[in-house]
């Protein structure tokens, strides 16, 4: 490490703020005297804030970090989330009969075989017709009655099943700002107007005031300007385009519809004529929004069919466009400095996966680079990982659009039977028109989404192995029958003990009882 003697970090989004508070209490922590760690950001407009479905490990970070729980509920208007669910996915149907979910939890194995398992064997003898999410999971059972996944008296952190957080992003950067600036990091605003480089890459920024900030390692998080990595050192774009035709997104905070209703906790993504939308319900306002190609509709368009989706909500603000572009730098780690957040790369928000990618790559740059420094081995080998995983990411999401049956817009038949997938994807789901998904067909194996998430997707969007699972011969019905009674049986339970999303944060005395009443 004792080539990193500073930081800069060129950003404040919730990537810029969670890598201050991450490397202050790791690399910071790791040394006898403070590590200077300096935080450079223009200043701030006010703004409604920014939609953020999380997936499960951004508890763990919190933790790891020393924020308690209660902040994300009182300072970032935090909701809890079971999982993912998808309307119009299939055949572009009503929400009643074209539905999958997606939730976090993970289903348990029984009798030595995985419930999936269990739940194929009855679906090909005719002997259930239930969902796989409702069948396997226990977790679905909390999204319809819109029940919390922590129980009142659930330690922080910790709950009888796997969660998230629906949350606003800007207050959360607020809330990570709050922690970062308390353990010492250095706050300077500014727009960053000049990049200076030297034989080791970069030397020191410059601000529109004049002033210099030198560092010996700096972090781009500058969003999808990628003013340090990509403009500064030149670093290529890889692009997904091709793949992910997804290039804008229109934003709509509405009012809840009744004071006192209920808050799903779930996020929900429903699939439209040029993409599709979100919907979660956040403690003060629900979050909307399209994200869609702009080959295939104008900005007005998206931002008439958001609105028409809202009717008879409040619209709090204008809506919010922006461009996006997926696909991710060449390398993240350049010389002396490391991109993260959007800076590095970007991925359409189907299944949460921003935030978690910087949570990711900051742990995956610390373990390599406390121990050994910014040196060429491990420069080399967290650039690979960083692609590998990327393109992983990339397969996942892909395959909601690639095995829709969906052809009835240009947009899905160019996602559909026009596309030429990604070759691995193609591989993977040819495999798996012949055999169910089993953990050695993942041969990459870092990705967030594993066996139990390629399951929820190929049974939700019904593409199922015709050939059968293989093992039936092996499974006697009374045991998948035994399983699938025993799933239903902890449902039952969970269902009963779980409080209403709005009762759990009720239970929270203080701010958040008046805050989720309103
Ligand atoms: C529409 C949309 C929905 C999303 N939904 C989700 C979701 O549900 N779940 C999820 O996990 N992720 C989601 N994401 C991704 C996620 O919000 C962000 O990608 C991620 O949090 C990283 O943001 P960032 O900090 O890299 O970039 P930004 O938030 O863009 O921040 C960039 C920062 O850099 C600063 N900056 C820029 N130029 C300069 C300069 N010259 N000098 C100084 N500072 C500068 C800006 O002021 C800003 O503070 C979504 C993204 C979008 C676009």
């Amino acid at each position: 490490m004792s080539d990193i003697q500073s930081i800069v970090i060129v950003g404040g989004g919730t990537a810029g703020w969670l890598a201050a508070c991450y490397l202050q209490r790791t690399l910071g922590a790791a040394r006898q005297s403070p590590l200077p760690i300096t935080l450079i950001e223009p200043p701030q407009a006010a703004s409604i804030g920014a939609d953020l479905a999380t997936v499960p490990t951004l508890r763990g970070t919190m933790q790891a970090l020393g924020i308690p729980e209660r902040a994300l509920f009182t300072a970032a208007d935090a909701t809890l989330s079971n999982g993912l669910r998808f309307n119009g996915w299939r055949r572009g149907g009503a929400a009643t009969d074209d539905s999958f979910d997606h939730p976090f939890d993970i289903p348990p194995p029984f009798h030595g075989f995985a419930t999936t398992a269990h739940w194929l064997n009855l679906l090909q003898r005719g002997l259930t017709r239930e969902p796989m999410a409702q069948a396997c999971a226990v977790q679905t059972t909390l999204f319809d009655g819109h029940l919390s996944p922590k129980l009142v008296d659930s330690p922080e952190y910790q709950a009888p099943v796997s969660y998230g957080y629906q949350l606003d992003a800007v207050k959360l950067a607020m809330l990570l700002q709050q922690k970062a600036l308390e353990r010492g990091v250095r706050h300077v605003q500014g727009e960053v107007v000049r990049v200076q480089r030297g034989a080791g890459g970069i030397e020191a920024v410059e601000l529109a005031d004049g002033r210099r900030c030198e560092a010996s390692f700096f972090i781009d998080c500058t969003g999808s300007r990628s003013l340090l990595l990509q403009q500064a050192l030149g670093v290529p774009w890889v692009s997904f385009a091709d793949w992910l035709p997804c290039d804008r997104t229109v934003s709509l905070p509405l009012a809840h519809g009744q004071a006192h209703g209920a808050l799903r906790s779930h996020t929900t993504a429903t699939a439209q004529a040029a993409g599709w939308t979100w919907d979660m319900d956040l403690q003060s306002r629900r979050g909307t929004g399209y994200v869609y190609a702009s080959r295939f509709c104008s900005d007005d368009e998206a931002v008439a069919t958001l609105r028409e989706l809202g009717a008879g909500h409040k619209p709090l603000a204008e809506p919010r466009l922006q461009r996006l572009r997926a696909g991710h730098a060449a390398r993240a780690w350049e010389a002396n400095c490391l991109a993260l957040g959007a800076a590095g790369g970007f991925i359409e928000p189907l299944e949460s996966t921003g935030l978690y990618l910087v949570e990711w790559m900051l742990q995956l740059f610390v373990d390599h680079v406390a121990p050994a420094g910014n040196s060429d081995a491990c420069r080399g080998r967290v650039n690979r990982v960083f692609g590998d995983f990327y393109e992983e990411m990339r397969d996942f999401i892909v395959a909601h659009y690639a095995l829709s049956q969906r052809r009835d817009t240009p947009f899905w038949r160019a996602c559909t039977e026009e596309a030429t997938l990604p070759p691995r994807l193609a591989e993977l789901l040819a495999l798996w028109d012949s055999k169910v998904p089993t953990p050695t067909d993942l041969d990459r194996r870092l990705s967030l989404f594993g066996v139990a998430n390629w399951s929820y997707l190929l049974a939700g969007l019904q593409r199922l192995p015709s050939q059968g699972i293989g093992l039936s011969g092996h499974i006697s019905p009374e045991i998948s029958l035994k399983a699938m009674a025993h799933v239903q049986g902890i449902r039952r339970i969970a269902a009963a003990q779980s409080p209403t999303m709005r009762d759990y944060l009720l239970s929270l005395d203080g701010v958040v009882t008046s805050h989720a009443a309103h």
